[in-house]
């Protein structure tokens, strides 16, 4: 169950539950453990319960690390970033109340001011038993407003440490989670963000454009030589996408075997001459295992274009750049196609050009 979906007071409660128990266990307040606590607290997962109270009292971080990938395995990073929303809302809240006892002690220590100097405006001649009591009085709300002062500040020391803490967390989680595991190129995430940017800028968008890539037939060198030889491809494959990147070029891998480059600055020639670069550098990698000297290739990439002239938002651009695509791979794979060559999805001026047979 998600945070958002818990009845307020049963959230708040649990929230505070997670930090009594991190407090116990002597762990930080970080996302990733207010994720597993929460989580176990939550009772969704009774066999995260059980494989916390097997760690022991105080595991330490890196025991708790380890049980936590244990148990929750995979897209952890997401889950994180939601847990780490709430655990700052949370803490977020505590300095609120911070802040107001602060000032409700402020304002009783006015109301003693204002007694006293009313008390001592009435009369005009003071005995100096009066005046040991008003200084009395004062020195101890005085005392009192001090206190309550300082430990604001320490309080609020805490906190933001305790916040800088979860904000240096979630920056790393953040580059994670827009990077695809595999490749290191990025990954679908940061493609779908990155194609809404290119039509922030109107101007832009002219020179803007994208390429849709994915390996040819693929399947059968699966079946051949098993998934982790796929795997061994796909990375060669991606570091050849990676080499062509720079600021003007973003390379993702956008699904299994598919990869999405966004360019912007250039012009369609320049783009096509692009994509054609890596077609020819993947044609031309020999993917040889040096031991056994099996040869895995030739392996080959098909390859659409389309200018965001020529769309009117990233999801037209998508479509008509997988046309090109698809033209590509109807046309004999390992080419190269634009859009703006295609006729009713069909390409109309051969295929000399940016093909290799
Ligand atoms: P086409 O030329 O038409 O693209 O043929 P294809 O065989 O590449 O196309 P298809 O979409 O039928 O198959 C894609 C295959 O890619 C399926 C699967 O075997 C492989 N694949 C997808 N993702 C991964 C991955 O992460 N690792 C590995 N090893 N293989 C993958
Ligand atoms: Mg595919
Ligand atoms: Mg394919």
């Amino acid at each position: 169950m998600q945070l958002s979906e818990m009845p307020e007071p049963l959230a708040a409660d649990i929230g505070a539950n997670v930090l009594a128990r991190l407090r116990q266990m002597h762990l930080e307040a970080l996302p990733r453990n207010y994720e597993v606590i929460y989580e176990a607290l939550s009772g969704a997962n009774p066999a995260l319960v059980e494989a916390i109270a097997a760690i022991g009292q105080t595991p330490g971080q890196d025991a708790f690390d380890r049980m936590a990938e244990r148990c929750l395995g995979r897209g952890r990073g997401d889950r994180i970033i939601e847990t780490a929303h709430a655990s700052m809302s949370l803490k977020l809240d505590e300095i609120l109340l911070l802040l107001r006892s602060e000032r409700s002690s402020r304002e009783k220590y006015g109301e003693i001011l204002d007694v006293t100097s009313q008390g001592l405006r009435a009369r005009s001649t003071v005995s100096q038993d009066f005046l040991q009591k008003v200084a009395s009085v004062m020195s101890s709300a005085t005392d009192t407003a001090l206190d309550s002062t300082r430990r604001v500040a320490s309080t609020m020391q805490d906190k933001s440490s305790e916040l800088e803490a979860v904000k240096a967390e979630l920056e790393e989680y953040k580059k994670l989670s827009d990077t695809d595991a595999l490749t290191g190129l990025a990954n679908r995430r940061a493609f779908d963000r990155a194609m809404e940017g290119v039509y922030v800028d109107r101007r832009e968008a002219m020179f803007g454009a994208l390429v849709l890539a994915d390996i040819d037939r693929f399947k059968p060198v699966n079946d051949k030589h098993g998934h982790p030889i796929g795997d061994r491809i796909l990375q060669i494959v991606a570091a050849v996408f990676k080499a062509s990147m720079s600021t003007n070029v973003t390379a993702a891998r956008t699904g299994g075997e598919e990869f999405g480059v966004i360019v912007t600055g250039m012009s369609e020639k320049a783009v096509m001459d692009l994509a054609e670069e890596i077609r020819v550098t993947v044609e031309q990698t020999p993917f040889v295992n040096a031991k056994t000297g099996t040869d895995y290739g030739p392996i080959t990439v098909s390859f659409g274009v389309c200018m965001a002239s020529e769309a009117k938002g990233p999801d037209e651009l998508y479509r008509k750049a997988d046309r090109a695509l698809y033209a590509s791979k109807n046309g004999g794979r390992n080419r190269v196609t634009t859009h703006s060559d295609l006729k009713d999805g069909k390409f109309t001026k051969g295929w000399k050009l940016y093909s290799s047979n």
